[in-house]
């Protein structure tokens, strides 16, 4: 146990360095109002490959750990989306947050056998598992949203929505719903991102 003395001498060391508490004060800040949902897009946003662009059943996991088609294409979250969800499923602090895949893929039943493949993180549990919804069917992404609302009450102001194309990014963010785009697809940064945007429209 440090005492009063070597913490005097640590806040004097952050202060000269320019951190100290500083910092997990601001991380805390962020996170004060946290997002009572958190929507992920799949194709190129949560993972790759695309669905359109795979073969189809029988899907298995190879013995890389990775979901492969019948052709062997693999489909793989990306590490900050397998990241993300495992601590979404699994801190405490997450515990009043859910989570939603929304996805306008024409090919859903390959979405939900790839989803319940995935393991996410060390976990036992499936990509499919630590999600409360899954919207997954083509059409205009603001009615996977209306659908969410309707059957959660959750406030779109109150949901946060990861998606690699601009158009369905422009239809959401009309809801209220904080929006980010992630072009490359998802990493933690967009994650810190959304809370900054929700925090500051707090
Ligand atoms: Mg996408």
């Amino acid at each position: 146990m440090s005492s009063h003395k070597d913490k005097r001498k640590q806040a004097k060391m952050g202060k000269k360095n320019g951190s100290g508490d500083g910092g997990a004060v601001m991380v805390e800040e962020l996170r004060k109002h946290r997002p009572k949902l958190v929507a992920f897009d799949l194709d190129a946003c949560s993972w790759e490959t695309e669905m359109y662009l795979l073969d189809g059943p029988p899907f298995r996991v190879n013995k890389h750990g990775h979901v492969q088609d019948r052709s062997g294409s693999v489909v793989r979250l990306f590490d900050d989306t397998h990241d993300v969800l495992h601590e979404l499923s699994h801190a405490e602090e997450w515990q009043q947050t859910q989570v939603a895949f929304v996805s306008r893929t024409s090919y859903p039943e390959y979405a939900f056998e790839c989803m319940s493949l995935i393991k996410i993180g060390d976990s036992e549990k499936s990509m499919h598992e630590v999600a409360h919804h899954h919207e997954i069917y083509p059409g205009c992404k603001v009615s996977h949203f209306q659908k969410i609302h309707k059957r959660t009450g959750i406030p779109y102001e109150d949901m946060v929505f990861f998606d690699n194309e601009y158009r369905n990014i422009r239809d959401v963010q009309r809801l209220g719903v904080v929006c980010v785009y992630t072009p490359d697809g998802f990493r933690r940064r967009h994650f810190e991102e959304a809370l900054v945007q929700m925090n500051a429209s707090k």
